[in-house]
Parts: C-alpha cells; structure tokens; sequence
C-alpha cells in the first residue's frame, strides 16, 4: 500500500490540493457542487463519474457545512464504489493449459513490461510460463521480451523481425500445449495509425489460435497508460472494435497527476481491472484493490 500511495501522491495532490482550497469550512451549495465537479473532472474522474459523485455526495449533505476531511472522505467512499465492482484479478483457468493471454494495446503503454511482470508473478505461484514475442515490427520489443523471460524463467518463443504474429502465435501455442504450460502470455503491436490493419492482424492470431483450442485466447487483456488521461477512455473505445477485450491492466500509475482515470474507464466500461503498474520493476504489478487506490487516491 506504502508503493501504491507515494506512487499516486501527485494524482492525491492534483484532487485534493484543489479540494483543500475549496473546502476550508463551507456549505455545500450548489456553487460548492459546481467547483467540486470540476475538480473532479481536471483530476481526470470523467464527466460522467465526477458529475455522479457529486450527486451521490450532494445526496446527505446538500446546504449543510462540510470540511475538506469529510468531503475527502466521502469522496473516498464514492470512488471505491465506482471501483470494487471492476477489481477482479485475473482468474487462470487450471484446466486450460495454457490460459492463453492475448495482451493488447497501443505502443508504449507497456504491454511487454507488463508480460515481463506477470511472468514474475505467476512463476512466484509455482505456474509454468510461455512469453510469446508477437509484436514482430519492433526488435527493441523482441529484446525487451527475451529479457524478461530470462530473468522470470519463462522460456520465450520469437522470430526475427517481421515475421508474421499469427505464425509465431501459433507457434507458441502449439510448444505451451507440448510443454503442459498452466500460461501463455502473447505480445501484440500495437500500432493504431491503421485500424483495419489492426484488426486483420488480431483476428487472424485468434483464429489460428482457435485451430489449436477453440477456447482460445481465454483473457484478452488492454493495457492502458495513465499517463495518457481521457486518451486512455478513446482507447477502450478503438480496442473494444478491433477485438473482444475481457479485462484491463493500467500501467504508469507512479509518479502521474492522472491516475483518476481509472475511474472515469471503470464508471464508463465497467471492465475488469486486473493489474496496476507502478513503476518498471517486475514487482512493481500490483493486484488491483479499489479501496486502496481510492485511499491513495483521495490522499
Ligand atoms: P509496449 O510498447 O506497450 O510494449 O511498452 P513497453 O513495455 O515497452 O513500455 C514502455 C515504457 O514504459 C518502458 O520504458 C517501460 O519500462 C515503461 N513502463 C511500463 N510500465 C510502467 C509502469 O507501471 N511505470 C513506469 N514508470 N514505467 C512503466
């Protein structure tokens, strides 16, 4: 929790540094509401979730005095509401072997960081881990991946460069299934500027996966960058198009004045959040817990 709250400190300060300003000793009229929603929106909650909130913490106070500590805490209250519906971790299919996990998202967000990290951790379960090097467009990803798979133990199926993802998806899942892998872990690029390319090269690795186990990939996960904010929301849209995305991972959580994001994607899609990252280590992938990141959150 010590990681969790100095790494969304800035986030914290960005919402409640502007609370403080508002809410020295104050009624909560309909100005009060009004500055309150806005501060919930410049600290990236959404239109939609700050306007609710506010709602919600109008409800059992409206015109009555309030302090900041008790519209923090309030705020605390409603923000963990938003989220403990969606913080569910990511369930492995035992009998699966391999739960294949199809990891999506656009360039930089940290989808091959994010791999290297559950490798980590799910070998610390005692899991056999395949990494799969499918984002073939970029060496430095092929590298950054080999890397991660010797450090976790988890042995890493790659081509040269451009080589093509379906083939090598295929590939990898037919050694997992040899080698009775409990995961297998596929990198993707994520290169947006062509979205039909993008699909087409997503849709053909699902269904040459599918060739091999028609249940396949069980997780498709969307990593996402809060550093990016509201970016993040249109992302979900564009990838919730190309492909059936079934749980989230955000990542850059350290360090970022725009970790309320979380919540505007949680109150707009009401995906499952699996994972945050903060930071670049392979321990720095924390299950993702609403109450906690409401606390660190709301300071
Ligand atoms: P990809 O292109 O989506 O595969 O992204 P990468 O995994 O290569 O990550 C891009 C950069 O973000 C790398 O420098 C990572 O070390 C960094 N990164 C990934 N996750 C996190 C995180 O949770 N916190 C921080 N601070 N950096 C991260």
């Amino acid at each position: 929790f010590g990681r969790l709250r100095s790494g969304l400190a800035k986030s914290a300060s960005q919402l409640t540094g502007n609370i403080s300003a508002l809410f020295t000793k104050r009624k909560l009229d309909d100005e009060a509401l009004e500055d309150l929603e806005d501060v919930l929106i410049r600290a990236d909650l959404g239109v939609q979730a700050a306007g609710r909130i506010t709602r919600e913490i109008a409800r059992t106070r409206y015109d009555k005095d309030v302090d900041e500590g008790e519209i923090r805490e309030a705020l605390a209250t409603e923000v963990a509401k938003t989220l403990e519906p969606v913080a569910r971790p990511l369930e492995i299919d035992p009998a699966a072997k391999p739960h294949v996990v199809l990891v999506v998202g656009v360039n930089g967000t940290g989808k091959t960081t994010t791999i290297g990290k559950i490798a980590h951790h799910e070998r610390g379960n005692g899991r056999k881990v395949v990494l799969c090097a499918g984002d073939t467009f970029r060496a430095a990803a092929i590298e950054q991946l080999k890397i991660w798979g010797e450090r976790t133990g988890a042995e890493v199926i790659a081509r040269d460069q451009g080589a093509d993802a379906a083939g090598l998806a295929f590939d990898a899942l037919k050694t997992a299934r040899e080698q009775a892998a409990d995961l297998l872990l596929i990198d993707t690029a994520g290169r947006l500027q062509n979205k039909a390319n993008l699909m087409a090269e997503l849709e053909k690795i699902v269904r040459v996966l599918k060739k091999q186990d028609e249940t396949a990939p069980h997780s498709v996960l969307l990593v996402l960058d809060a550093t990016t904010g509201q970016n993040a929301v249109n992302q979900v849209e564009v990838f919730q198009q190309v492909c059936n995305v079934t749980g989230l991972v955000m990542t850059k959580l350290d360090g970022t004045a725009r970790g309320g994001v979380l919540v505007a994607v949680a109150e707009k899609f009401g995906l499952p959040v699996h994972y945050i990252g903060v930071g670049e280590q392979a321990e720095d992938l924390k299950p993702f817990d609403a109450r906690d990141f409401a606390r660190a959150l709301c300071g």
